[in-house]
């Protein structure tokens, strides 16, 4: 196939800036920006002579470098590169995001910000440090891989037979990403062969899989061993672990630094519901999914709506006689035109061939499903119908989900009325709709909205009495966030576990990562940084490796033993996450999710920006710790 072929298969505006970046022709900017008015919509819209002008110069343009007979040209300077995102995204991207955009797109052939401790330290320096990680899971993989690559000896503690963390665990049928696969990974390792936009949970599983094997990181895993206690040793200044292994025995690990990277989503909620242990048939929690238990021909009952429960949904409609599903509280879902497409050839190829393709991909992806929804997200004082929406662009958002849903289920009264959520949108996590709403108008499906009163043997029965008959129960019930790093002993100094300083579901951590009194202790996935608003997990963990790896270097190139967070740093980040989650959308009184805890507080979920994160993760102040 001609190159001029493949590149009638990419992706319009990621070429437009290799043409320009190869190029230095920044004219031809102008003649594009009309047609691309948002990161997503611009493809139609582009006259085909327009197109078929930048594949006939790009291709020209790669042969003749090829060839020898023409040069990249340089970099694009400040203003350039400003102008080129601009016109990528079709909307404008303020100057702040450019440091960001620069280092982690490596738009601009900038190097990645942690090259300024790629230098491995000296040996006899890290020859008495050990870090010890719990899981490897994706953020404990992404902090094994960066610690293998600086020499800096580490051992990952994992409770099952491989790698994978919640990619898996979670096995049920229609389980995937829902956030766009190419951001969706670790920036050093882009997969440029996803089969999918959004790809199913194999895939992603298989590629944290050979990011270990790719980088050799499986000698220094310690499979089924799970780690139950953790305390700190104020006379070693170190970390004393105990873990359950394979054979049921106890094992000791001692470690200077100890990093927590279990996430928010890995103990299974079980719902408090009657009778629950005396339903007739199999009983499966998503995250818990039997394989080997047949759903031909059976009576489903689901109890849970949310991200697992609406891709559980379509994967099985059409394998069972009936599926009756029991709703607590409606979720929103947004339709995206790609969630089910394969990504073409083209776009592979692009992504594979092409110099900065994948780099200004990742950059579209990272502004479609980043920062852009921010500030629609904030409460508005004045807005006249607060219960429902919070400002007019969220209100606006939430009449063009509605028209969706409509749509979706013919107009139908009665499932409208159970479908559509009375609070703002973007309130619980915003869901992808997979045909889950199409599902919903099935002959064989029914959505009850009666709160279930309690389960017996052959179904469950809701508050009005009557009983839905079912063979097999699935709880899509979610996780136990709010016991984070449950059921875990985790002791700091003074003999104060984490469980006291939180309580049963009030976890705190400075920047989501580090707790006072529990010295040289980190998190990934920690309080206060799940993402509701857009980004990927990914770019997160990201962040809190670099930020991890900046307090380890303090640790060992100043030689300090331990490193502990001032209280008044924390307390005072916390007071600033409170105040902003005050204002935002997740603190909504008319929502209940498991962002929340009971009290209310929203202790799961960043309000802060991507931006905004990765600047304060990006380097770390001596000063807000306390060296011994
Ligand atoms: P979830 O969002 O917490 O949803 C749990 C569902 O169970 C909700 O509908 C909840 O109702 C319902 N429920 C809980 N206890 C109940 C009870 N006692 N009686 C009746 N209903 C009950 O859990 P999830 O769906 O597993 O998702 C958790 C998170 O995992 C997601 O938000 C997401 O971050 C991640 N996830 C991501 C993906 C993806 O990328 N595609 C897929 C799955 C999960 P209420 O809403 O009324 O509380």
């Amino acid at each position: 196939m001609s190159i001029r072929t493949h590149l009638a298969g990419a992706d319009l505006a990621p070429l437009l800036m290799v043409y320009v970046q190869l190029s230095g022709d920044t004219a031809i900017l102008a003649e594009f920006r009309p047609y691309i008015t948002g990161p997503w919509c611009y493809n139609e819209s582009v006259p085909q002579a327009l197109k078929e002008r930048l594949y006939d110069r790009l291709a020209d343009l790669l042969e003749a470098i090829d060839a020898g007979r023409a040069q990249a040209a340089p970099p694009p300077d400040r203003r350039t590169l400003a102008e080129m995102t601009r016109t990528c995204v079709g909307q404008a991207v303020p100057d702040e995001y450019l440091p960001l955009i620069a280092h982690e797109m490596q738009l601009a052939g900038t190097p990645p910000l942690e090259v300024d401790w790629r230098e491995r330290p000296s040996d006899e320096r890290v020859a008495d440090f050990r870090v010890l990680i719990i899981g490897a899971g994706e953020s404990g993989l992404c902090l094994g891989i960066k610690l293998l690559a600086l020499g800096i000896p580490f051992v990952i503690l994992e409770k099952n037979e491989t790698v994978g963390g919640t990619w898996l665990e979670n096995r049920y049928p229609g389980c995937g990403v829902d956030t766009p696969n190419h951001f969706y990974q670790f920036s050093f390792e882009p997969n440029h062969d996803w089969s999918r936009y959004f790809s199913p949970r194999d895939e992603i599983w298989q590629y944290l899989e050979a990011c270990a094997d790719r980088h050799a990181l499986r000698p220094h895993i310690r499979f089924r061993t799970e780690v139950t206690e953790a305390r700190w040793d104020e006379a070693a200044a170190a970390w004393r672990v105990s873990a359950r292994t394979a054979d049921g025995s106890s094992e000791q690990f001692v470690g200077n630094a100890l990093v927590c990277a279990v996430g928010q989503l890995n103990r299974p909620k079980m719902p408090d519901i009657e009778g629950l242990e005396r339903f007739g048939g199999p009983v499966m929690h998503t995250a818990r999914w039997d394989e080997r238990v047949s759903l031909a021909g059976k009576r489903l009952a689901m109890i849970g709506t949310g991200a697992s429960g609406m891709q559980v949904g379509p994967a099985v409609v059409d394998r069972v006689e009936q599926l009756t599903i029991f709703q607590r509280s409606p979720h929103w879902a947004v339709h995206n035109p790609l969630y089910h497409s394969q990504v073409g050839e083209g776009k592979k190829w692009a992504l594979k061939h092409l110099p900065h393709y994948a780099n200004w991909y990742r950059f579209q992806l990272f502004w479609a499903a980043g920062d852009g929804l921010y500030p629609s997200l904030k409460v508005d004082p004045d807005w006249p119908t607060p219960d429902i929406s919070l400002n007019a662009e969220n209100h606006a958002m939430r009449e063009r989900l509605i028209e969706h849903i409509s749509r979706e289920l013919d107009h139908d009264p009665a499932l409208l009325a159970k479908a559509v959520p009375n609070y703002p949108p973007y309130g619980k996590r915003m869901l992808r709709d997979n045909h889950w709403f199409r599902m919903l108008t099935r002959p064989n499906v029914e959505l009850v909205t009666d709160p279930i009163e309690r389960i017996e043997p052959a179904g469950v029965v809701t508050r009005d009495g009557r009983l839905r008959e079912a063979d097999m129960l699935v709880l899509a019930t979610g996780f136990q966030a709010d016991r984070l790093t449950w059921p875990m002993h985790i002791e700091g100094r003074g003999g104060q576990t984490l469980r006291d300083r939180w309580g049963e579901d009030d976890p705190r951590a400075y920047l989501g990562i580090t707790v006072p009194d529990f010295p040289n202790f980190f998190m990934m996935y920690g309080p206060n940084t799940n993402l509701a608003h857009g980004g990927s997990a990914i770019f997160h963990s990201e962040c809190q490796t670099r930020y991890t790896l900046l307090a380890l270097r303090e640790l060992i190139e100043r030689g300090r033993r331990a490193m502990d967070c001032r209280r008044e740093v924390h307390d005072d980040f916390n007071r600033r996450v409170d105040a902003l989650h005050s204002r935002m959308v997740w603190a909504h009184p008319g929502v209940g999710s498991w962002y929340k805890n009971k009290r209310g507080r929203v202790f799961a979920t960043t309000p802060w920006r991507l931006l905004d994160y990765w600047d304060m993760t990006r380097t770390l102040q001596p000063d807000d710790y306390l060296f011994t």
